[in-house]
């Protein structure tokens, strides 16, 4: 597990699992995410790296990194403002107890995303989820493509507040937008929209650099999915900083762009076989994805695992 500042107050954390966005300051921290409830400790240690600067490199808009020990690095060279004060004492290298998150922000139900909800939730934070999310929840669910089968959450682990289109939040300064993309990923996916760090969190609506899962027994669909990203591009600007759900764990308006090309391309290719009457096994036969799969099929699916996927959802 990594942690990076992303820009500003706004960092990430990185695992085997989805990127965590964390807001932190004075006024307490927010999280995008909770990951695990297994990586709890983890998470806390990284969002106490976060919170205590000296601060972790900045990280580009860049492609993909290995990880590095943030923390331990020296802070980037950056031009003293002329006149400048006498620069403030360094801060203790050593982390700070890490602070318990005073909100967290689940981007849509996936147990990568929410099963540390009761943990965090435990130690203070408030949770915030957009209704189907708390509905998911609440009602448990099943996940055929990875044969996970998930119980109704504990009390403890849901969202108290939720919202049907969006909401918004204050906190250290910053205001950030919780938006509502409907039947994209799943049904209740929300984007985390930081307006001064210009940083998005976009949670699954992007899978940096493959193809995405897109949970169609859940209310996602294909169109949905690009209607998001078109959402998104609407949203964001050639410098602001994205931080996919899954992936290389910042990513650049451009990359987007790339990523909206291919699903556009897939759709109208998955769209015209249906048209044809072809069935999944005859379109899977068919390898309409294969000039795509170097580029696209190298990360969670391959094309032809990508096409039973989504195919319900085109
Ligand atoms: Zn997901």
């Amino acid at each position: 597990m990594t942690s990076a500042v992303v820009r500003g107050a706004v960092g990430v954390i990185t695992s085997d699992g989805a990127n965590i966005g964390v807001l932190s300051g004075p006024g307490g921290v927010l999280l995008v995410d909770g990951g695990y409830a297994r990586q709890a400790e983890a998470i806390r240690t990284a969002i106490a790296a976060l919170a205590s600067p000296p601060a972790a490199p900045s990280v580009p808009p860049a492609p993909p990194s290995p990880p590095k020990p943030a923390a331990t690095k020296p802070a980037p060279a950056t031009a003293p403002a002329t006149a400048a004060p006498p620069p403030p004492a360094p801060k203790a290298a050593t982390p700070q107890p890490a602070p318990s998150p005073r909100l967290l922000v689940n981007t849509h139900f996936h147990a990568d995303h929410t099963d540390g909800n009761a943990g965090f939730a435990a130690t203070g934070a408030v949770i915030v989820a957009h209704e189907n999310t708390h509905r998911r929840l609440a009602e448990g669910t099943m996940l055929e493509a990875f044969g996970l089968v998930t119980p109704p959450a504990a009390a403890t682990a849901l969202p108290p507040v939720t919202f049907e289109r969006d909401l918004r939040l204050r906190l250290n300064g910053e205001i950030i937008d919780l938006l509502h993309l409907p039947a994209a990923h799943t049904d209740g996916d929300v984007i985390v929209r930081f307006r001064n760090a210009d940083v998005i969190h976009t949670g699954d609506v992007w899978f940096n650099g493959m193809y995405p899962f897109i949970d169609t027994r859940h209310g996602g669909t294909l169109a949905g999915a690009i209607a998001g990203v078109d959402r998104l591009l609407l949203l964001a600007g050639e410098d602001t900083r994205l931080i996919p759900g899954h992936g290389p764990a910042v990513g650049s308006r451009a990359e987007l762009v790339d990523y909206r090309r291919m699903l556009a391309t897939v759709q109208q290719r998955l769209v015209a076989l249906k048209a044809q009457g072809f069935t999944l096994p005859q379109a899977i036969e068919a390898r309409p994805l294969a000039d795509l799969e170097a580029t696209w099929g190298q990360g969670m699916f391959r094309g032809d695992r990508w096409l039973e996927l989504i195919w319900n959802g085109v």
